[in-house]
């Protein structure tokens, strides 16, 4: 029986067909091993992943956070729309998908962008020393989204103008999260609906900007 990861096995598929220090090229590699192999990988995939690359880059972060790396293909999308001075950090709970993440980032050549942070969320949020993020990205357990929203701003690492965008809130779903951000007069949220990863399942993304209470 194959003993492997999917993390694993789309990392190995990636070391030996993708273009090395090529992001671009990583990540079609990875959609295109998931939708013929791989179609359980939850990645956030290329048709949410078109939304993320998106908001990313309207938000322009200098410094952003994601929670939840899997396979590091987040990671590849955000750091791509990064600007040429914009850093990651990525929590990632799980050992060995951090541990897939930090080689999938290395392959990809952008390991001078991307941090990987292993432990769970709330633990390194709270560790952290870095004084803010300008966007974070929830794709992590989806009972934790609330709660580590909160504890972002509670340790001030969030600011007016912070963008948090956060997956999943069809499938598996977060109704908790999306309760909060869309009826505090802290969150202003926009809604983009779109597919599940290698699926024809609806699934979208929630993007909520903060505007901090003076
Ligand atoms: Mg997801």
């Amino acid at each position: 029986m194959d003993q492997k990861s999917i993390p694993q096995k789309i990392l190995e598929h990636v070391q030996k067909h993708a273009i090395k220090g090529n992001v671009s090229n990583v990540i079609d590699t990875i959609d295109n091993f998931c939708y013929k192999f791989e179609r359980e990988a939850i990645n956030v995939g290329d048709e949410k992943g078109k939304y993320l690359d998106e908001i990313v880059k309207s938000c322009s972060p200098k410094t952003a956070l994601e929670i939840g790396a899997y396979a590091g293909y987040s990671a590849l999308r955000i750091s791509r729309a990064l600007p040429a001075d914009g850093k990651l950090y990525s929590i990632e709970y799980n050992e060995h998908h951090a541990e897939v993440t930090r080689k999938m980032i290395q392959y990809a050549g952008m390991d001078n962008k991307v941090t990987v942070l292993c432990g769970s969320s709330p633990d390194v949020i709270k560790s952290l020393t870095v004084s803010g993020f300008d966007f974070v990205f929830l794709d992590h357990t989806k009972e934790l989204y609330k709660p580590d929203l909160l504890l972002l701003e509670e340790c001030n690492l969030i600011h007016s103008g912070s963008v948090i965008a956060a997956d999943n809130i069809v499938f598996p779903g977060c109704p908790e999260y999306l309760e909060y951000v869309r009826n505090s007069p802290k969150y202003e949220c926009t809604t983009y609906m779109s597919k599940l990863e290698y699926s024809d399942r609806e699934d979208g993304i929630e993007k909520a900007v903060y505007k901090k209470q003076t």
